[in-house]
């Protein structure tokens, strides 16, 4: 099916009480049972392990990802910590992206240590670079690409390859690029992880995320199994709304790419720009890559250095009229944040770096916009 018509119908459940065309919302946290004490009919007994809306979800999710099974989580955050419980034990080593969400860095740090996990980044733009990173030790590569903030480009199936050979688990933060522009696990990656908060969502008011699994094997069984018992699922509300947003992410992510190119174009020539990271810019070191693993389009998302330092930088941010200085990405308005110090102790952005998510608005008003802030 072509990704739009997916986007409409694929998240559709059919209601056979009044047969309504939306969605209807089930809000009932239990389930009639059987006879005999068995799960009711329609395979549901309590809303912390199933629900019809997020099981809707779950399907469409997975149809995107061409994945086997999806998992949905209250966030992004709580799906990336599902990944981990469902492939690490004591002892293993994960290998993350030298620059991607500082988020995770941060999970690594302040949770694992005390159950003896260890992690190492590394710059994961040549595939060399992970090769020596592997240790005897590493159960799990995570993938960041395009990554946070810097927009740099991993080759995914070259990465991916590489840990199949050595019997190493692969996953995918595909936030950025979306399942419209990038599947992983038709490259060879073994999960997916998503903060759904922000394309699929696509107007800031959503928190969620969600694992997708190539295959229902044992892996994917034990994450399963973490989202019953831990519990960090989304509410029947929450599965609802992002079915509808997802409805229209493909035009939504088609009018932002188109204006970030065009964007990334013309703050690249700008003389109060220092430089410009964008993957569809030809200047790109990895534009190659890209080209072939990024479908329709290089993303909304880019990061701009503005010449000179961090209060010329916010001098920028604060000039603008349309953009809003604040953090997250995805939605239908333009964002722009000055990452350095939204990235708390983990803080490692050059200080005159602005990241930038675009969004529905007309083009030339954003560029305009930009244009006037930057003098
Ligand atoms: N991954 C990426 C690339 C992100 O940008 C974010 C949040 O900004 C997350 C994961 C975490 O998602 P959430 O905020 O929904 O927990």
């Amino acid at each position: 099916m072509d990704f739009n018509t997916l986007s409409v119908h694929g998240g559709a459940m059919k209601d056979e009480n009044a047969g309504s065309v939306v969605n209807p919302i089930y809000l009932s946290t239990t389930f009639e049972r059987g006879n005999q004490g068995e799960i009711g009919p329609k395979g549901y007994m309590y809303s912390r392990i199933g629900n019809p809306n997020r099981a809707a979800l779950e399907n469409l999710l997975a149809k995107m990802e061409a994945g086997a099974e999806a998992m949905a989580f209250s966030s992004g955050m709580a799906a990336a910590q599902a990944v981990f419980q469902g492939v690490l034990k004591p002892g293993d080593h994960v290998l993350i992206s030298d620059d991607c969400y500082h988020g995770v860095v941060h999970l690594l740090s302040s949770q694992y240590p005390r159950w003896n996990v260890t992690f190492s980044g590394v710059d994961m733009t040549k595939v060399s670079n992970v090769a020596s990173a592997i240790r005897s030790e590493t159960a799990l590569i995570m993938l960041e690409t395009p990554s946070n903030p810097l927009l740099k480009i991993a080759d995914i199936a070259a990465i991916a390859r590489l840990a199949k050979e050595r019997g190493i688990t692969t996953v995918c933060d595909n936030t950025w690029a979306t399942p419209f522009n990038t599947q992983p696990l038709e490259l060879g990656v073994d999960l997916v992880f998503h903060s759904t908060t922000k394309y699929f969502g696509g107007h800031s008011d959503i928190l969620g995320g969600c694992v997708i699994s190539k295959l229902s094997d044992e892996r994917c069984a034990r994450i399963r199994d973490y989202q019953f018992c831990g519990g960090a699922v989304p509410s029947p509300f929450d599965c609802w709304l992002l079915i509808r947003s997802m409805a229209t992410m493909p035009l939504r992510i088609r009018q932002q790419t188109e204006s970030a190119a065009i964007i990334a174009a013309r703050l690249s020539e700008h003389t109060n720009v220092e430089k410009v990271f964008y993957p569809g810019l030809k200047s790109h070191v990895n534009h190659d890559v890209a080209k072939v693993q990024m479908k329709n389009g290089f993303g909304a998302m880019l990061s701009i250095q503005v010449r000179g330092n961090q209060s010329d930088a916010m001098k920028f941010a604060s000039g603008l009229k349309i953009f809003k200085h604040a953090t997250s990405l995805g939605g239908v308005e333009s964002l722009i944040e000055h990452r350095l110090t939204a990235e708390g102790i983990h803080a490692k952005s050059p200080e005159n770096l602005m990241r930038i998510s675009v969004g529905i608005e007309g083009t030339d008003d954003l560029l305009n916009d930009l244009l006037q802030a930057l003098g």
